[in-house]
């Protein structure tokens, strides 16, 4: 039994009171909402005031990036330390990141290695770009993706993977639910090859690019996609909270 996730990446979206807002429209609509687990992902600035306002709630918080030094001389950046006790998640090897920032797998694996190490989990993005899917490597991008972000992570508890297809983020050109299914599936079996086939069937894997309260029911309606990793329609309370309904009702056992 996976428990069906929603996450929300708000980007580079909202100034601490733009996100205290935000979440308040969100935190009343969603408390009833039962048999889900969801996760918003302010910008680090807003994290403490956003954990604040989100006290009492099940709404959990993660944050969007962080470095894998613990301390030191990295203007700039956030370290798994500050976050730990803060977040319960962090996005990692997000397309933006590894695109505008140079991220390689192999600093996504350190990452990953540093994130487990303070007890925060990591939801895993992988996803092949237009001219990749076009020359038919996305199951050869996926998977490498998947394989080098892990290199040696020892069975990774709790993980979560984003399948999120470049071509489909930010785009309003969504995958379809069957195409993301069969790419989820190649993810699981990847998955399985590095921990077990306990693993690969019981990680939980999102599909992201795209999603709205319009489309949702068309991934989370595939048996082996768990929910949704959600940017632009995270930002509007009443498109999360619609996301997060029906996602909770269409899985619901
Ligand atoms: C994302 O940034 O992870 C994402 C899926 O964005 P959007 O939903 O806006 O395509």
């Amino acid at each position: 039994m996976r428990t069906p996730f929603i996450a929300g990446n708000w980007k580079m979206n909202t100034t601490v009171s733009e996100a205290i807002k935000l979440v308040g429209e969100m935190k009343p609509q969603l408390e009833s909402t039962s048999g889900i687990e969801i996760v918003v992902c302010p910008p680090f600035v807003s994290l403490i005031a956003v954990r604040e306002a989100l006290k009492g709630s099940r709404i959990k918080l993660g944050a969007q990036n962080m470095h894998f030094q613990e301390k030191g001389a990295f203007t700039g950046e956030v370290s798994p330390l500050m976050l730990a006790g803060l977040c319960d998640y962090v996005i990692l090897g997000h397309s933006e990141r590894r695109q505008y920032f140079g991220e390689t797998s192999e600093i996504v694996s350190r990452k990953v290695k540093a994130a487990l190490k303070v007890g925060i989990i990591p939801i895993l993005c992988v996803g092949e770009n237009l001219a990749e899917i076009e020359a038919g490597r996305t199951k050869e991008i996926v998977t490498t993706q998947l394989v080098e972000s892990l290199l040696g992570v020892e069975m990774p508890g709790g993980l979560v993977i984003a399948y999120e297809p470049v071509w489909a983020i930010g785009t309003g050109r969504a995958a379809t639910g069957p195409q993301s299914e069969g790419v989820i599936n190649l993810i699981r079996e990847a998955a399985a090859g590095l921990y077990g086939q306990a693993f690969g069937q019981d990680v939980r894997v999102l599909y992201g690019g795209s999603v709205t309260a319009e489309n949702i029911a068309e991934f989370v309606g595939q048996p082996d996609i768990d929910g949704a990793l959600v940017g632009g329609a995270s930002l509007k309370a009443e498109q999360f909270v619609s996301i997060v309904k029906k996602t909770a009702q269409m899985k619901k056992v």
